[in-house]
């Protein structure tokens, strides 16, 4: 009888006010889930994600059993956000790892979406299970990109796959024989992004113990500066029959359209400016005397304070430009998105990228209008835009991520974890 070994260490990190990621660990079963939108939606997200595949694991416990615990995952919490318009949106990863029995030795599946991910420790050092369901990783893996540029892609954050977003869905499986002493690695990217394989396995080798293993890698993470939640799993197989560590690649489900998710909805435009009130008028009582020497000077500092700011106003709203959509088009526009007091937004250029051909991830961000300090910086943005569109080709629908919780997204930065 084969069995983990298992350890959970989880932290909000250096930056997140929350931590949305969540974890399960026992003796055949380990799950990382890292949830994303909404202020609540990732943490909710990621808790039904873990509960579910645990819950319908246990009735299933096989390789197909499994994938149908994503699947019972994500309908739950499709449901959920259908129901409760705060928590529209909500989506979180899911990288799953069982432990079967099957002749001549334990097998390990993983079920995975998304960009948590798996690792396998042993025979051979540490090799990385699952991949990711990221932009930029489906652009490494077509060679657009080398994997230096995507450590710094604005992008790197938007998943291309999550749980939550479509009925439909697609997950990827492995199936690896287990050895005694393999130890499994399961990781919210908040692990990935800070620390480089290389020193994953420098820990993973100087802590026996998958508690101190685990507990020592989430600290490394916050020593390099912690910028998202970090969960890590650790777990040991024990009592095994030693495998062939071949592994294969299932493809569990029929591909349908990944689907798709905006990480987090950026904030609606103006909605970090007050309006001024206007001001209430009084009637001057019978007698008052309504103008002085002194209120008329004050009424000219007044006046000249005022135009002061009238032209701060203006020189604000005239220096910002943005990029947002005029009818089916993209445009350039400057002021600010929504108007600011009195200034209306005016149109400098239509674009000839089309609404339908903007990459879905963007579509939020252009809605809310997408503000760049200058003319020569939107037009780079809409470059981008257009850049977007012809690597990806469009065919398909993607998903992003983004905590911006597990990273407040700013309209600019079209992702988690910024
Ligand atoms: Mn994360």
């Amino acid at each position: 009888m084969t069995r983990f070994t298992a350890a959970v260490a989880t932290d909000p990190g250096r930056v997140r006010a929350s931590n949305q990621d969540r974890a399960v660990a026992n003796d055949r079963l380990l799950a990382v889930a890292d949830g994303m939108g909404g202020h609540v939606g990732g943490e909710i997200a990621a808790q039904l994600a873990v509960e579910a595949v645990g819950r319908s694991y246990e009735a299933h416990p096989t390789a197909a059993g499994l994938v149908a615990a994503l699947r019972e995952a994500n309908d739950e919490i499709c449901a959920h956000g259908d129901e409760d318009r705060r928590l529209h949106g909500m989506g979180t990863t899911l990288t799953a790892a069982a432990l079967l029995e099957a002749a001549g030795g334990a097998r390990l599946v993983v079920a995975h979406i998304g960009d948590s991910r798996a690792y396998l420790y042993g025979r051979g050092g540490l090799r990385q299970l699952t991949e990711d369901h990221s932009l930029v990783e489906e652009m490494v893996r077509r060679g657009e990109i080398t994997r230096t540029e995507a450590f710094f892609h604005p992008h790197r954050h938007i998943l291309t796959r999550a749980l939550g977003v479509d009925r439909q869905l697609d997950v990827d499986t492995w199936t690896v024989d287990a050895a005694e002493h393999d130890r499994i690695l399961l990781c919210s990217d908040g692990l990935t992004n800070e620390c480089p394989d290389g020193e994953i396995a420098e820990i993973l080798a100087a802590n026996t113990d998958p508690g101190d293993a685990a507990q020592a890698l989430v600290v490394r993470a916050l020593e390099h500066g912690g910028s998202d939640n970090i969960t890590v799993v650790v777990a040991d197989v024990e009592g095994t029959v030693s495998g062939t560590g071949v592994s294969s690649r299932d493809k569990a489900a029929t591909g349908t359209a990944p689907a798709t998710s905006p990480a987090a909805a950026p904030l609606p435009p103006g909605t970090a400016y007050a309006r001024p009130k206007p001001p209430s008028r009084r009637r001057p009582r019978p007698g008052e005397r309504l103008v002085t020497p002194w209120s008329a000077l004050f009424v000219l500092a007044l006046a000249g304070v005022l135009a002061g700011a009238a032209g701060f106003v203006e020189w604000f709203v005239k220096a910002s430009y943005f990029v947002g959509f005029e009818r089916n088009r993209v445009g350039i526009f400057r002021g600010r998105p929504g108007g600011f007091l009195w200034f209306k937004p005016t149109l400098v250029e239509t674009t000839s990228l089309a609404r339908s051909a903007v990459y879905p991830p963007s579509l939020p961000f252009l809605k809310a209008g997408l503000l760049e300090p200058s003319l020569s910086a939107a037009q780079g943005a809409v470059r981008t835009l257009v850049s977007e569109k012809n690597k990806l080709g469009l065919s398909a629908v993607f998903t992003t991520s983004g905590s911006a919780t597990h990273g407040r997204v700013t309209p600019g930065a079209a992702a988690r974890g910024i």
